[in-house]
């Protein structure tokens, strides 16, 4: 087998993957906009556009036959006009330096790493995760066992259908650039084991019952609406200065 054979048409694959939705648009020299067309338009600044075109062919008709992301790349099979599918991977390097970083923000952005459940985190860590800033100093490289020696079309092909995996699934993410459940339970045990202050402040009997007489006097209204009992409530329970400011009720007074 030659270079020559890669040429042929591509041998037709059933229930391979298909890149979901419209190809994405990622043009070079723009900033890409998620994890994913930051991968695809590495992987293009490496080809010409013949093989650009083949490769995102190759995606839209399903040549990519199986996909498994694992620690630190994503490992495919993308079947050409050979008879045997091409393996092909896409690896991720991520600098020493940046390593902690990277797990705190995963860390902080997924609730349940086991369910892959993006729910909880700070908004900034979140962006981090949904933007390309993510993969700044970090190195993809792409291999394939076709003929072709560099960067190819079964490469561009799985750039494709991965980064449609990858921006939908921060935990897939995750798991390309190297971090595992492990790394985010040892994360998450160093901070557990860190004392915080308590941000609740401890109601005592005395506070309790002084909240319940203040609503009760709210009994002898007609309709106390919503807001006048929080902000009630709110004199005797004093909450944090940022709750404070999340029910509209100003900057904490000092109360007595
Ligand atoms: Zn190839």
């Amino acid at each position: 087998m030659s270079w020559w054979d890669e040429w042929g048409p591509a041998l037709p694959v059933e229930g391979g993957l298909v890149v979901s939705g419209t190809m994405r648009a990622a043009r070079l020299g723009e900033r890409p906009k998620s994890v994913g067309s930051d991968i695809i338009r590495r992987m293009l600044e490496s080809v010409n556009t013949g093989i650009a075109t083949r490769g995102r062919s190759y995606a839209r008709n399903g040549q990519t036959v199986t996909m498994t992301i694992e620690k630190g790349r994503i490992h495919a099979t993308v079947q050409g006009s050979a008879a045997t599918p091409y393996s092909v991977t896409i690896a991720c390097t991520v600098p020493e330096d940046r390593r902690q970083r990277l797990i705190e923000a995963f860390e902080h952005a997924l609730v349940d790493p086991s369910k892959g459940i993006p729910a909880r985190g700070t908004p900034a860590l979140r962006d981090e995760i949904d933007t390309c800033a993510l993969l700044d100093g970090v190195d993809i490289t792409a291999k394939c066992t076709c003929p072709y020696g560099e960067v190819c079309k079964h490469c561009i092909a799985l750039a494709y259908v991965a980064a449609d995996r990858l921006d939908g699934s921060p935990i897939a993410v995750a798991t390309f650039m190297g971090v595992r459940d492990d790394d985010l339970s040892a994360a998450r045990g160093t901070r557990d084991s860190t004392p915080n202050p308590p941000s609740v402040p401890e109601y005592d009997a005395r506070r309790q019952a002084k909240l319940a007489r203040t609503l009760a006097r709210l009994d002898g209204r007609a309709a106390p609406s919503a807001d006048d009992v929080i902000r009630r409530a709110s004199k005797v329970l004093r909450p944090p200065a940022s709750v404070a400011e999340q029910l509209g009720l100003g900057p904490a007074e000092e109360r007595s």
